[in-house]
């Protein structure tokens, strides 16, 4: 995508990692007079062999800038706003991300594009890629981006019928003041990131941007912050649609247990029912796909074409993502969940795990697991953090310190074999970092897919 909107201007830059470097190419492709900057001087050396105009921009002179673009991984405001932003505000000039270049230049070239925008603490991605899939396997031109991993600067360029998901963070966001997608999703807030945001105010402030500038808003309505935020935005004027993955709704969509249904009117509608697709199971990721389709619905997709996205969807890597099957039994791999809070909604997804659990420990263990040990037939622990989780498991849960992930696959799956209860997992699901053993989530996963496929007899799903 070429950035037009500062042709003829110059524009400052700090940040030059992947979306970095990508930002500066499209400015500098649209006519922009581009003078970037990075802590890391490799960054800086690649961005000047790719033509970029480089300079430390503390010796620049800001007054000349039309606007600073800043890297979303540098702080604007918390723990402390980094240098740059304090040399951009002495000298009056504007401070944006890579995707409000991209709502302006959708705003230019193509403003009734569908634009549909995601955001919330957790179930982004898989919101995001969910909503992605249905669009794409339905045979609609399909621009993914964001904080899922691709630049949104990198897609191609906003055209009639091209649709974009586009993942946000709360930091996109926060350097993304006129953002305006044609449906925005705001799914769930509990406290996170909060070094960064300051207060859990400010941090639902920001995220509510998102959806006060929708012209379709679609707000979880099983937390009080995002309760509150709906309510304030529909009396502001905005078309807002509730979800809940936990209550009837009298407007808007919910799930009651697999179905998904269509409040208003006299009677309830069934939209879906995500009864056996197994990549979308649990109450969490009810909400998800409570999100997905109402947005699919809010840009026109037809409620077949939706369910059939539904079931077809792939799931995304290290989520809860089934990866092989032995007999009965079903190997998960969940290596994305990092803390207990992240283990807890895949732990509740299955009745009968050989848990995988351990590497380095967070900040409160294991212990708010406790409901869920009925659903562990065994955990094999590994890593630095196996003592301590030996320890909270205590005599309520049957477990074993395996120390190394293929020690834990191997023992893990041999016990599960002899099970004969239907349903049976064995899965990493760690409830830790995983940088003692490994280098990071993916790797873990990636570790944990390899060990399964090394087992005899199992079929592969992956
Ligand atoms: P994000 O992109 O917001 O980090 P992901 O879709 O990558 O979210 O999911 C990360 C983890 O968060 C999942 O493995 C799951 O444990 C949990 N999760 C996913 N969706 C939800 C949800 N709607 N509510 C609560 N937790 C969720």
């Amino acid at each position: 995508m070429i950035v037009t909107s500062f042709k003829g201007r110059k524009v400052a830059l700090f940040g030059l990692g992947g979306s970095g470097l990508a930002t500066a190419e499209a400015l500098v492709a649209g006519g922009a007079g581009v003078i970037a900057w990075d802590d890391n001087p490799d960054s800086v050396a690649r961005a000047a062999a790719k033509g970029i105009g480089t300079a430390d921009l503390r010796g620049a002179d800001w007054s000349a800038f039309a606007a600073f673009v800043l890297s979303p991984g540098v702080p604007l405001t918390h723990p402390k706003p980094h240098w740059t932003v304090d040399l951009a505000h002495a000298a009056g000039v504007e401070i944006i991300g890579d995707v409000e270049l991209f709502v302006r230049e959708r705003r230019a070239l193509s403003p009734d594009c569908p634009f549909i925008a995601i955001t919330g603490t957790n179930g982004k991605s898989t919101t995001t890629a969910l909503i992605a899939h249905i669009l794409k396997s339905s045979g609609r031109d399909t621009q993914l981006g964001g904080n899922i991993g691709t630049a949104v600067l990198t897609l191609d360029a906003p055209a009639p019928d091209r649709f974009y998901v586009v993942e946000c963070s709360s930091y996109q966001i926060d350097l993304a003041p006129t953002i305006n997608p044609t449906a925005g999703i705001l799914l769930n807030l509990t406290p996170d990131h909060l070094d960064r945001h300051g207060t859990m105010q400010h941090y639902a402030d920001v995220k509510e941007r998102l959806v006060a500038g929708s012209k379709t808003a679609i707000v979880g309505d099983d937390d009080s912050y995002c309760s509150l935020i709906a309510d304030r935005i529909e009396q502001a004027g905005v078309d807002v649609l509730r979800i809940s993955r936990r209550h009837a709704l009298k407007n808007g969509l919910y799930a009651e247990g697999t179905k998904i249904l269509r409040a208003g009117g006299s009677k309830a509608e069934l939209i879906a029912d995500l009864e056996g697709i197994q990549t979308l199971r649990g109450s969490h990721n009810a909400q998800n796909a409570c999100a997905a389709i109402a947005a699919c619905l809010s840009v026109g997709v037809p409620a077949e074409e939706i369910r059939a996205g539904l079931k077809s969807f792939p799931g995304l890597k290290h989520r809860m993502q089934p990866v092989g099957r032995r007999g009965s039994v079903t190997f998960v791999n969940d290596s994305k969940a990092t803390n207990a809070d992240a283990a807890a909604p895949a732990l509740s997804s299955y009745d009968r795990i050989y848990w995988i659990a351990g590497g380095l420990p967070k900040e409160g263990g294991i212990a708010s697991l406790k409901p869920l040990y009925n659903r562990i037939a065994k955990a094999y622990l590994i890593g630095e953090a196996a003592p301590a989780f030996a320890a909270t498991l205590g005599t309520d849960v049957a477990y074993e310190i395996s120390g190394t992930l293929e020690n834990a696959v191997r023992h893990a799956a041999a016990d599960a074999e002899k099970d004969s209860a239907s349903g049976v997992v064995v899965m990493l699901s760690p409830a830790c970092a995983s940088f003692d053993q490994f280098k990071n989530f993916e790797v873990r996963g990636d570790a944990f897919v390899a060990l399964v496929a090394g087992l005899d007899g199992v079929s592969m799903l992956v």
